[in-house]
């Protein structure tokens, strides 16, 4: 992908299935601007025989990629990563367009879903196997770690291209080959991942990506294809449990990264600038629209009425703005349904008696889904806000006195990706953050998510870990060689 004007098109749009670019069978349909909710483009409506097709290239592909060596697969997955750094504007820029995010926002996204594949191709030469000592004379005890072929990846719309490459850099890297099925609403990043990946060379069929506007259908005949050995799944935790439902027939791996509802205490031994300021990070980032987001906030009675004035005060400076705009901190939502789910949740919290200390309404004049950054105050649990994920710029606050009682409020849900807290005493921290029941736990840090380090949650969240050398099992076979000399 280039810079200089190459393509009549500003976005590629069609779907890869195996060694060529294909228009969707069941027509095209619409990708809209959240900016805006004008139409940006359309992308190829893949059918289902498209997806099928797609699988069968990826098998015909895998025989010759688990052959090459790791070191191989690592030159080509180096390449790939370096033109995502090459092209990062461009990415960027893709990105806002089709997911509203601020730019900066997508840039650092670009270098975040670059990294996994970069750590990935160096960790893919580091798959080793064992011998263990036989109990029996005569007998060897080998094990050794195989890829586990044609690998499924659907993705959400919220991080629209590193959700993709945490899966596929893995996956590549140790030798499976991949159908990547993107959210609807955000296709665009996937297609121009894509293209880089033709540039860099990738073998036919290693990759492929399909688009389609009915991503039931196309679960059905991924889960119903034998060929398919592993679906990494990353969205909710609703369309979790149906393809754990779905997966019974044939049973693929499964890799579930799902919804989460992230608690952050603030204590009052807490640097309380260092707790606003990463709090914002954590909540406001992708106008809410994360999985790790922090949904609730509980602060310590003595330093409660300071932290929510530096917070309010920190709010109410956030600039709102097209995505675009370089100076806009918080973009649009992402559609009509994600911006109506803020506003029942926000109705819902000051029905039951929640105060609004800021925000609390949306901004039309900027277009159809923008909602101003919101603290709720006096909120309990009896509130949508703190039971479900808002998934908007919305922050409910709530007191609490005892250490014990925010443990036992954080842990109160059936999610457990990400919690936050916020403490200077070394002996709390360890207390705290081993008695929370989640997968991450950000210490003093709203920013804990990096490739090198294992993503995914307890509960509900989902099943397995992604990032760092966690990733790599998700993608391998263990095999027991037992060989009688
Ligand atoms: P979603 O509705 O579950 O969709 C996720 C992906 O699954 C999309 O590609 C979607 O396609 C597809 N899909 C939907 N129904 C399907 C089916 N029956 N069979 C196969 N595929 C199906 O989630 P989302 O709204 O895109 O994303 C937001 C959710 O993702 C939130 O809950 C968030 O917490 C979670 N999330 C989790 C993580 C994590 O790492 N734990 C990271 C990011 C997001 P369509 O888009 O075409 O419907």
């Amino acid at each position: 992908m280039r810079e200089d004007g190459r393509k009549a098109l500003e976005f590629e749009t069609r779907a890869r299935i195996g060694p060529a670019w294909a228009e969707g069978e069941s027509g095209r349909f619409a990708v809209h601007d959240p900016a805006t909710g004008e139409t940006l483009c359309e992308v190829a409506d893949c059918s289902v025989a498209q997806t099928e097709s797609a699988i069968e290239a990826a098998h015909a592909a895998w025989p010759q990629w688990r052959s090459a060596t790791a070191e191989a697969r690592a030159e080509a997955l180096r390449k790939l990563a370096q033109a995502m750094h090459a092209n990062e504007t461009r990415l960027a820029r893709i990105m806002t367009r089709e997911q509203g995010k601020p730019l900066a926002e997508a840039a650092g996204e670009v270098r975040y879903a670059a990294g996994f594949i970069a750590w990935a191709a160096e960790e893919g030469k580091r798959i080793y196997g064992e011998t263990i000592p036989s109990p029996k004379a005569g007998k060897r005890i080998w094990v050794h770690r195989q890829p586990v072929g044609v690998v499924a990846a659907i993705t959400p719309w919220n991080f629209p291209l590193a959700m993709i490459t945490r899966k596929i850099g893995p996956a590549l890297a140790v030798g499976c080959t991949a159908v990547v099925k993107p959210a609807e609403l955000t296709p665009l990043s996937a297609l121009a991942l894509m293209e880089l990946a033709v540039e860099a060379g990738l073998p036919p069929g290693v990759l492929n990506v399909v688009t389609t506007s009915d991503a039931e259908a196309h679960g059905k005949a991924i889960l119903g294809d034998a060929r398919v050995r592993k679906v990494s799944f990353t969205g909710s935790t609703e369309v979790g449990k149906w393809l754990v439902r779905a997966a019974a027939e044939h049973l693929p791996r499964l890799s579930l990264e799902l919804g989460g509802h992230a608690p952050a205490i603030v204590f009052d031994d807490a640097d309380l600038d260092q707790a606003v300021e990463e709090i914002v990070a954590a909540k406001f980032r992708n106008c809410g629209q994360t999985c790790v987001c922090v949904n609730r906030i509980y602060v310590q009675r003595p330093v409660a009425e300071a932290f929510m004035q530096k917070l309010a005060a920190r709010l109410e400076a956030l600039r709102v703005g097209p995505g675009m705009d370089p100076a806009a901190e918080i973009g649009p939502l992402v559609d009509r349904a994600t911006f109506e789910k803020v506003e029942r949740h926000v109705a819902d919290a000051r029905a039951r008696g929640a105060k609004l200390v800021c925000g609390g309404q949306a901004l039309p004049e900027l277009g159809p889904t923008y909602y101003a950054p919101t603290l709720l105050t006096e909120v309990d649990h009896e509130m949508l806000v703190m039971r479900e994920e808002t998934f908007g710029p919305v922050a409910p606050v709530c007191v609490f006195d005892e250490e014990q009682q925010a443990i036992d409020w954080a842990n109160d849900t059936d999610f457990g990706l990400a919690a936050y807290f916020f403490s200077r005493g070394v002996a709390r921290c360890f207390r705290v953050g081993e008695a929370l029941e989640y997968g991450i736990v950000g210490i003093n840090d709203g920013r804990p998510s990096t490739p090198e380090a294992p993503f995914g949650g307890f509960k509900q969240s989902g099943w397995g870990r992604e990032g760092g050398k966690y990733a790599m099992d998700a993608y391998l076979e263990t095999k027991y060689l037992s060989w009688s000399l």
